[in-house]
């Protein structure tokens, strides 16, 4: 199958208003410009020069995501364009991007990545974090970035219903997230979650943006 029909049988399989970011890192553009030709417009990369080098080449309405771990030293690649940063786990690069932001003239779409899987190898934060994180002064104190949901990554296993439950977990704190420090705010609307492997379930788990990767492009060479 192609690119093209292949992200169309899988957009089927999304119901609105979720959206899917089409995960295109490590291939080449022109795997981009299929899938943009077929109507996408969210692509999701991990690495920043990567990401800068694909957004000078490719047509300038594409919702650019970057949902990879970020370094500070980065940003600046893609603080002048990024449409939204999914993978952010501390105030320190929250900080950080703010300040690129900043000096964009910009306010960036952030999302709060959570620990939710088994592997301790994994990025993120832990509940108590994430509540220290948007209670603190410094956080408060942010006028360039907007947080707009939570993102997670679940453990690695063929146990769906593992998966299952740590989906429903994320969920769970994103609802209890809205409520205790996003009233009134309605940016606050985004939970990322679910990749080529367990999108499915992410979506019967209240998902509104899942990763898509290899399930649109085929295999990667490198795992990123
Ligand atoms: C690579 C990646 C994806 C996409 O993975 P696939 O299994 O190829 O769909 C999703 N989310 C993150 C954070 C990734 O790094």
């Amino acid at each position: 199958m192609s690119i093209a029909e292949q992200l169309l049988k899988i957009k089927q399989t999304i119901p609105s208003p979720a959206q899917l970011v089409a995960v295109s890192k490590t291939h080449p553009a022109a795997y981009i410009q299929e899938a943009y030709q077929a109507g996408q417009r969210i692509f999701g990369e991990s690495k920043a020069q990567e990401l800068q080098e694909k957004q000078q080449l490719l047509p300038a309405d594409i919702a650019w995501h970057f949902i990879g771990h970020l370094q500070t030293n980065k940003i600046k690649y893609l603080a002048a364009f990024v449409s939204m940063i999914h993978s952010i786990d501390s105030l320190y690069l929250l900080q950080a991007i703010n300040k690129e932001a900043a000096k964009n003239n910009r306010i960036i779409n952030c999302l709060l990545q959570i620990h939710i899987a088994q592997e301790e190898t994994k990025f993120g934060l832990s509940e108590q974090e994430l509540n220290e994180l948007l209670t603190s002064d410094a956080y408060k104190a942010l006028k360039n970035i907007s947080i707009c949901g939570l993102m997670g990554m679940a453990t690695l296993t063929e146990d769906k219903e593992q998966v299952r439950k740590e989906f429903r977990m994320l969920k769970q704190l994103f609802d209890q997230t809205k409520v205790t420090h996003f009233s009134g705010q309605e940016q606050f609307t985004e939970l990322s979650m679910g990749m080529s492997d367990d999108y499915p379930i992410a979506l019967e788990e209240g998902s509104t943006l899942v990763r898509v990767g290899s399930a649109i492009f085929g295999y990667r060479n490198y795992n990123s």
